[in-house]
């Protein structure tokens, strides 16, 4: 798809994988509207992309509320035009062991990497099978294909984003022409395990603490790679592994 004035919705686009993606679309020209909850954080990015010539809106949003996704997208509509990128980024990765029973932080991931993403695809589907054109980007993990100790609950739902991704490519490709993509990334530098409260996960001394993990615009590059492909190349799934990392 061309970039150049292409409307294009980033969740998560308050930090991270999300913001890198976010203004590595505005640089390309694209007109983009920026999805999560931290308002401030959101207008701050807003600014600087539009002080930069780009375009960007900014959408307070809670992916685990139906009615804020829905609210997301009739914004975008309104005032960018028809959706033609949704990138499903938004996930949080309270890691924790099963015999810890954190239930509230199991629910809170189904909530927001599961239902977020459903949400999400279910508001720009109408408009996207309307006009026959459209591409979802899916943000998995490479937890999305195999599982590792404490990861239990975050892998699950990972799984499922990847197989969601599949589902929706042999649903909505051929017939719609709606192109599907799932970045499965490996250890990248961002927020994201802030979230962990297990004491035994924090404590365990982790891997990657040597290891030169990817930068969030690495990932922002997989994505737009497969979102500018022609029409007839469906990129379906994207590892990208910090070189690293072994498992
Ligand atoms: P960050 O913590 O930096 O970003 C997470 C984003 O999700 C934030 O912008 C946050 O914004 C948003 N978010 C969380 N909850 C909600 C919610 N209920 N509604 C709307 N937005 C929400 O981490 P990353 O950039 O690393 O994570 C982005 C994605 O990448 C996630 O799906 C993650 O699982 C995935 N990933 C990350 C990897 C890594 O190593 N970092 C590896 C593989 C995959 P706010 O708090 O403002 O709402």
């Amino acid at each position: 798809m061309e970039l150049e004035n292409a409307v294009v919705i980033v969740t998560g686009a308050s930090s991270g994988i999300g913001e890198a993606t976010a203004r590595a679309f505005a640089k390309r020209g694209a007109k983009v509207a920026l999805a999560a909850r931290r308002e401030e954080r959101l207008a701050a990015i807003q600014k600087e992309i539009t002080e930069a010539g780009g375009t960007a809106l900014s959408v307070v949003t809670d992916v685990t509320k139906r009615e804020s996704v829905e609210a997301l997208v009739k914004k975008t509509e309104a005032e960018l035009g028809p959706v033609d990128v949704l990138v499903n980024n938004a996930g949080i990765m309270p890691l924790s062991f099963l015999e810890n029973l954190h239930l509230d932080e199991w629910e809170r991931m189904v909530d927001v990497n599961v239902k977020g993403v459903l949400f999400g695809v279910g508001a720009v589907l109408p408009s996207m099978m309307e006009r026959k054109r459209g591409h979802v980007v899916n943000v998995s993990s490479v937890a999305g294909r195999r599982l590792f100790p404490s990861g239990a609950v975050y892998c699950a739902t990972k799984f499922a984003v990847t197989a969601l991704s599949e589902g929706m490519r042999s649903e909505l490709s051929k017939k719609y022409g709606i192109r599907t993509t799932a970045i499965e990334p490996g250890a990248v530098a961002t927020e994201l395990p802030n979230t962990i409260t297990d004491e035994a996960v924090r404590r365990k001394s982790s891997a990657f603490d040597d290891m030169r993990m990817l930068e969030s615009e690495d990932i922002a590059k997989a994505v737009l790679y497969a979102v500018e492909q022609p029409d007839h190349v469906d990129v379906s799934e994207i590892l990208v592994m910090p070189s690293d990392q072994a498992s």
